[in-house]
This record gives structure tokens, sequence and C-alpha cells, in this order.
């Protein structure tokens, strides 16, 4: 696949379709630009290689009709913000007018387009509609990793009409490079830390990852099934019962091909699901009754610290308890604190998708980690084995 910097940019229009959907507030503000920054370094290169830049992207769900409270147009304060560059703004993403003003286009300007998904066709991907698109450009970059997994008009389709001027950006590349340390060129010992709510959820993950570990972690609310399945008692605690089965097929593959699998050994409980809860600590297979384990416990946390710590390649997907209630956090920050050190012994560590990414943010440890991934479903898929239109579309 190519990138950018195996193109000719010069003088070039360059169409590329990043990722924007970022939350506003009700006053249209971007309360979270973590996906307009990750950009920044795209659209620089591609001026700094003489390319005119033309972006391209969806907000939101609208319904495939104008929204103003999904317009692009809130965007571009910020995006002139954090580019130092003036940004145009064209008020539709098709059409002869927005053809002229990628024409027009001077050096140190950018043109950002309206929502994508202001037309049904781009999500259908419709091939007419792709087309028109590509009229916006004379080359095609895609750097929206995040939909990558979607064969959307704007992600995919369009990739067809730029047969011999199609690449990477800048944060596709970084996505497949580093999912490519975890899942091809990988320094053994190798750990998955998989939690978050529910095993069926995470069967695709489990079953890919599992012929390429030396070790499993389980935690967060799917390993009470998994406690279960073995027999345990797991009070209120959350389970599906219809994934016994697979919980302990999933067991039993990892005993054959000689991944030690860690579930956890104690828990931290409450009496309801909440902050305010009473907690209390039994063995992970001995909760009472009227109780339901919020978190790993205490024993579990000492037994993971030396697995985590001496691992090279870590991917962690899912968080270890309900981090987002602070009493029922300390698993799931512990554990981020582990691959700290694993990364500062020189272990490589991706956390992706899933809730770990928002709690590496909310504990603000993003730079402790090697890498942590933009893309929610569509790093999913990627590490579920799936081939992503996205990414096939460059080939
Ligand atoms: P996922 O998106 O699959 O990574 O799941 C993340 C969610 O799982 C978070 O919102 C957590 O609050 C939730 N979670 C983690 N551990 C538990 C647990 N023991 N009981 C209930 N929910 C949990």
């Amino acid at each position: 696949m190519k990138t950018i910097s195996d193109l000719n940019l010069k003088d070039q229009r360059v169409l590329v379709r990043v990722d924007f959907n970022v939350p506003l507030s009700d006053q249209f503000q971007v309360t979270d630009d973590t996906r307009i920054r990750a950009t920044i370094p795209t659209i620089h290169a591609i001026m700094n290689a003489g390319g005119r830049v033309i972006l391209m992207s969806h907000l939101g769900r609208p319904k495939g009709k104008p929204d103003p409270s999904m317009s692009l147009k809130h965007i571009v304060a910020k995006l002139e913000e954090l580019s130092g560059k003036k940004v145009l703004f064209a008020e539709d993403c098709v059409g002869e007018q927005v053809v002229e003003m990628s024409k027009n286009l001077k050096n140190n300007e950018i043109l950002l387009l309206e929502n994508l998904r202001f037309y049904d066709e781009e999500t259908n991907g419709d091939r007419a509609f792709a087309e028109q698109l590509s009229r916006n450009g004379d080359i095609y970059i895609n750097d929206a990793f995040g939909t990558a997994h979607r064969a959307h008009a704007s992600t995919a389709i369009i990739a067809d009409f730029f047969p011999d001027s199609k690449a990477a950006g800048l944060v596709m590349a970084a996505e497949i490079d580093n999912v490519g340390k975890v899942l091809r060129e990988q320094q053994h010992p190798v750990t998955a830390i998989v939690g978050g709510a529910k095993v069926s959820s995470k069967i695709d993950i489990l079953q890919n990852l599992i012929p390429k570990l030396d070790h499993l972690i389980i935690g967060g609310g799917m390993a009470y099934t998994f406690i279960k399945a073995q027999g345990g008692n797991i009070g209120k605690s959350l389970v599906e019962d219809d994934y016994l089965e697979t919980a302990r097929n999933i067991l039993s593959s990892a005993k054959e091909l000689n991944v030690q699998v860690h579930l956890p050994v104690d828990s931290m409980n409450s009496d309801s699901f909440s902050n305010e809860g009473e907690r209390s600590v039994s063995p992970a297979g001995e909760i009472g009754e009227q109780l339901m384990g919020l978190d790993v416990g205490p024993k579990t946390l000492e037994k993971l610290r030396t697995v985590i710590e001496s691992s090279k390649t870590i991917l962690w997907n899912g968080p270890m308890g309900v981090f987002e209630f602070s009493n029922f956090e300390t698993g799931t920050r512990t554990v981020a604190h582990y691959i700290a050190q694993a990364t500062d012994n020189g272990g490589f560590s991706l956390v992706g998708g899933g809730d770990s990414v928002a709690a590496v943010k909310k504990f603000d440890m993003q730079d402790q980690v090697s890498y942590v991934s933009t893309g929610g479903g569509a790093m999913l898929e990627y590490l579920e084995g799936k081939e992503l239109p996205g990414i096939k579309a460059l080939d």
C-alpha cells in the first residue's frame, strides 16, 4: 500500500477522507479535538510537498439530508487554530461549485467540504456519488481509519476512480503499522488483556488472537461468565448464560495452544450497580448471592503485575472493571500502570478497540503507552482478523 510520501503531490488537488466526527457542545463548539489534531501532520505533509488540501468527512448521523446542527462548518475555527492555515468551507460535498472551489484553491489554504452523510449515497456506497466526489481531487488519500470498516462511497468506492493515485494518510498508515506490530511482528512474550462488558462482543477477537499469544488476561464484566463456566458463584455479576459453553471452548483452545490464561482470582464487589455501593472483596468464584463484581480484586492485580511488566508485546482491549465509577476503577488504573511500566521496560503496547481507550484518556496516560488507536469499531474488526474495505481499496 502506498503512503503519501510515495506520490508526487506538487500542484495536485489532494482529496483527503478524514475522520472529523467529533463531539460538539450545544453551542456547536468542538469538545474533544483529538481526531482533528490527529490529521494535522497529514495536512502539513501534503502542503509541504506542494499539494492542495481538500478535506471530506462525516459528522454525526444526519440520515441522508442536510441538518445544520451537523454541518462541518462548526469545525472550521478549530481546524484553522490547529493547522495554522486558512480554511475555506464548501457548503456541499459534490457539484460544479465545489469542483470550482477545489480548482481555485491557493497554496496554504485548506478546503473543507460539507458533511458527506447529508447524502444517503455516502453510506450506501453509491458509485455515481463516489465518482462525483472524485472530481474534487487529482489524488485520493484515506486518513480515516475510524471508518475503514465501512464500504462507504468516500472510504472505499471512490478509490476506484484513482487507480494509480491513491494512498494511506499518516493516521491510517500508523494504525496499520502499529496493529502489525501486535499481530505480525511480535516480540515475545505476547500478552492480550481483554476486558469490557460482554464475552459475546469479544469472541472473534479472542479466537483470532489466541494462536498468537503467550498470555491471555481476561477481566471486566466478561470474566464472570468464564468464572461461572468453571463452576464459580458470581452472585448478581454480569453474565451471559448463553456463552458458558463458548467460554469453556475458549479456555480449552487456549490450553491446547499452550497459552496461559489469567482469570481474576478475586473480585471487588458491590451491593448495587453504582459508585456508592458498599464495597467488599471475595474470591472470584465465591461472590455473595446479593453482590455483583464490578472490578478485579487486589490479589488478581498482584498476580498480573509480573505477567504484564515482563511482556514485550501487549494488546489491551476493554477495561478491567466499571472504571467509570471512581470506587471501581482501581483494576483498570493499575493495569494501565503495569502496561506503562512494560512500555518503559522496552515493550510495545497498543491500546485499542474498546473502552480501554477511554480509560487511558481518563487517567491521562496516553503518552505512557506505545500507541492508542483512534478507531474503535474499525480496530475491533481489524483485531478480529477481518479485511477492512477502506484498507483493501487502497491496495
Ligand atoms: P467494552 O466496550 O466491551 O470494552 O465494554 C466496556 C464497558 O464494560 C464499560 O462501560 C465498563 O463499565 C463495563 N464493565 C467493565 N467491567 C464490568 C463489570 N464487572 N460489570 C459490569 N460492567 C462492566
